[in-house]
């Protein structure tokens, strides 16, 4: 403990040291610690919020280790990161404190820490906490009788004009003819309409094309920066229109932001401009923690450019392949919520984003994802996943609501479709969508019922979530608030999180030996080629060996990794299942979790599809992940 003294003593003993009769000699030192700062400041809760400010509260340190001089509460952006970290000091004897002058609607990260005359202890934890959005409430703490008075004016109008208008609406009632239809929307949803009042709009989304000219759109949207406070430092990925680039934008005195620079390569006419320019157009009508942030646009010289947020991870389909199996499962739908609370912002805005998918995704450093890729026409023309369908639109299929691909229905119900798919893709590590199939028979499967089995080890509630987005009727799906809400719900008691779905019974009447031809190929399948030499020096040189080998077996060959454990002897189980002559039982289709029926499946022999129905069994190249059968190691 700080601030206090302590005696040691030193003793010597050896095996006779008992018999000896000598009493214990030893040399004792005193001693007196030093003074130290104060420990960590604890359960730090936010009290209230305007649209610019927050109030929080927070417990002393248990150890103070001297008289608390002050508070600091530091505090950023969420989104900006702790590039622009600001600090707020608050006397010593209080514990409250309101951080001013924020943005609205913006997630902001809070940090406090106490200070005694030995200085600053460790920072509390980090909390994350939103001021409110356009038009939400008044602050909850503080004495403050003038703003008291105003609200209670303001109270006594409104019940003023409440009263107004039902004598208004009372009096045209009986003077009027039946309402029409058009009068009867007015009253839907429980809201009505006062005379002469605007409610409330949430803000909405405008479409860069409905301008004559899209410069100006751009001009309206995105802010022309300096190129001279633009440094290019690397080429990051490529597009259609020209370079991706990370770089640095100058903001202040001597400050910094790492930024991601969207070029347009020269040669480019007007209408690819336009074309390229309409994202920022879009982008920056948004303002949300999980939507990628525009910093600004370069008009006025050449190189044309976009610069937005940098996003250290990349994009989130690569970002989880690099990084396959070494999440927690928390962690993956922390990700999840993430979009899915983008998307909700993006609904609210009425914007529909129409290819949604784990690769439009980016990852920053402290994993946030953030939904990116706008302006239809650009990003799908770029979009290697995107195909022609036979009404001749481009669109990625494997991501794509039935609705919208058969008659082009995209709406923010379609949207949640493709976020089931994207949750599908996060929970398998990057898989790819309905594996090798082509996109005839992802469409035709889709539309005879069939859905994406649950990944290997995704919880239940996850795939139940997904299951959900992919209800045919678009009605029933659920919208991204409902999502955000229940994510948050398991993310408060991560133990549901542990029981885990079911795997699907396979489907097909392939043996291991049609799926696998060798030992080295089952391997590779798993991603786990780099253990082919093991098994064959062990004298597991065939796929029947490998089906009789036990963990213990694979532990003695050299297998240690308790995650590549569990992949083989998942899949060993699966070859097992397969070899035995129970497998038999497994040939018949089973419904599917929502009920309907799997379309049939023809039995072509090895791969292949009759009548354009696939073989539904992942390609053998394919990881397995999605089909192996959860099995305690
Ligand atoms: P895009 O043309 O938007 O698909 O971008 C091409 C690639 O550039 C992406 O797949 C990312 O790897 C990278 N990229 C795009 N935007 C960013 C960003 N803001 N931060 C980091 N990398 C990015």
């Amino acid at each position: 403990m700080a601030h206090t003294r302590y005696k040691f003593e030193v003793h010597a003993e050896n095996g006779v040291s008992e018999e000896s009769g000598v009493t214990d000699r030893f040399e004792s030192i005193a001693l007196k610690t030093n003074v130290a700062a104060p420990s960590q400041v604890e359960s730090v809760t936010q009290i209230g919020s305007t649209e610019m400010s927050l109030s929080i509260s927070w417990s002393p340190p248990r150890k103070p280790n001297g008289v608390i001089l002050e508070y600091r509460v530091q505090y950023y952006p969420l989104r900006d990161g702790p590039t622009q970290v600001k600090f707020a000091k608050v006397d010593g004897l209080v514990t409250q404190a309101t951080v001013e002058h924020l943005d609205m609607g913006e997630e902001y990260v809070l940090q406090i820490q106490a200070r005694t005359i030995a200085g600053y202890g460790l920072p509390s934890q980090p909390v994350t906490m939103r001021t409110d959005a356009n038009g939400s409430q008044a602050p909850m703490t503080g004495d403050q009788p003038v703003m008291i008075a105003a609200i209670a004016a303001a109270g006594i109008f409104v019940l003023l004009v409440f009263v107004l208008v039902v004598i208004f609406v009372l009096y045209r009632r009986r003077n009027r003819k039946p309402p029409s239809d058009m009068d009867k929307l007015e009253y839907s949803n429980g809201e009505v309409r006062l005379p002469g009042f605007v409610a409330p709009r949430v803000k909405t989304y405008i479409d860069p094309h409905t301008y004559e000219d899209p410069q100006h759109a751009v001009l309206e949207f995105a802010k022309e920066l300096e190129p001279s406070c633009l440094t290019i430092e690397q080429v990051i990925g490529g597009g259609e229109f020209g370079d991706v680039c990370k770089g640095r934008l100058k903001m202040g005195k001597g400050q910094y932001l790492d930024v991601a620079i969207k070029t347009l390569k020269a040669g480019s006419n007007d209408k690819m401009k336009g074309d390229f320019l309409t994202e920022a157009s879009i982008m920056g009508q948004f303002t949300d923690p999980n939507v990628i942030k525009l910093q600004g646009v370069i008009t006025k010289s050449r190189p044309v450019m976009i610069v937005t947020e940098y996003m250290e991870n990349g994009s989130l389909d690569t970002f989880l392949r690099k990084h396959d199996g070494r999440f927690q499962v928390p962690q993956l739908v922390g990700m999840i919520r993430g979009v899915a609370s983008g998307m909700r912002y993006l609904a609210e805005m009425n914007y529909v984003h129409r290819d949604l998918a784990a690769r439009n995704v980016l990852v920053n450093s402290s994993l946030v994802c953030k939904v990116s890729d706008f302006g239809l026409s650009r990003v799908l023309e770029d979009d290697p996943d995107a195909a022609y369908t036979t009404r001749g639109g481009k669109i990625p299929v494997r991501w794509t609501a039935p609705e919208a691909i058969a008659y082009r229905k995209f709406t923010s119900a379609s949207d949640v479709w493709s976020y089931g798919v994207l949750v599908w893709e996060v929970m398998s590590y990057g898989e790819r969508p309905y594996w090798n199939w082509s996109n005839q028979d992802v469409i035709k499967s889709v539309e005879a019922g069939y859905r994406l089995p649950p990944p290997m080890d995704c919880p239940k509630a996850i795939y139940q979530l997904m299951s959900d987005c992919w209800q045919k009727e678009r009605n029933a799906r659920p919208k991204f608030t409902a999502i955000v809400a229940s994510l948050d719900k398991l993310i408060r008691n991560p133990m549901v999180l542990r029981v885990l779905a079911q795997p699907r019974p396979m489907h097909h009447q392939s043996t291991s030996s049609d799926l696998y031809s060798s030992v080295p190929e089952w391997l590779d399948s798993l991603s786990l080629g780099r253990y082919t030499e093991n098994f064959l020096k062990a004298g597991f040189t065939n796929l029947d060996c490998v089906a009789k080998i036990t963990l213990r077996e694979l532990q003695s060959i050299g297998v240690t990794m308790i995650g590549h454990q569990k992949k083989i002897m998942n899949s060993v189980q699966l070859l097992r299942a397969q070899a035995s002559p129970s497998a038999a039982s497994l040939r018949t289709p089973s419904p599917i979790p929502n009920g309907q029926p799997l379309p049939h499946i023809h039995s072509p022999g090895v791969g292949g599809s009759l009548h354009g129905t696939p073989n539904l069994h992942p390609h053998p190249h394919h990881n397995a992940r999605h089909m192996a059968h959860a099995l305690p190691v």
